[in-house]
């Protein structure tokens, strides 16, 4: 997840103290759909809907809460496992001769406006 928003250069406040690891995986997920929102095209708007299942489920939510009693079902966590490796097939190329499968502005095509993976499988419009 970090690296997803790294490479996408999503900008989050850096906080000290260990809510910065707690607050990771919400923060993010809503600063990567704000990110979408802003510059992303239609193609990768379409794929909001998987990082707003995974940023709303329970299970996410009770991981970042050490306080509540916690017993997720096998089928839960196995959906929710499901969504976050959709989440991460969006932003990772699934060719495996592709040398640098994440999709990153380092790939950033100024021509096209598209980002993109290492071999250019997998890419987005993408407005700076
Ligand atoms: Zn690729």
């Amino acid at each position: 997840m970090k690296n997803i928003c790294c490479n996408l250069e999503v900008q989050v406040k850096f906080r000290f103290n260990d809510k910065n690891e707690k607050r990771m995986s919400d923060e993010l997920l809503n600063e990567l759909k704000s990110k979408i929102n802003k510059s992303a095209g239609e193609d990768l708007k379409s794929q909001v809907l998987i990082i707003d299942r995974v940023a709303s489920s329970s299970i996410l939510r009770n991981l970042l809460s050490h306080d509540n009693p916690f017993n997720p079902k096998l089928g839960d966590l196995k959906a929710f496992w499901a969504d976050v490796q959709n989440l991460k097939k969006i932003f990772v190329c699934q060719d495996k001769d592709c040398k640098k499968s994440k999709v990153s502005m380092k790939n950033y095509d100024t021509v096209n406006n598209k980002i993109r993976c290492g071999c250019g499988k997998t890419e987005y419009d993408w407005k700076k």
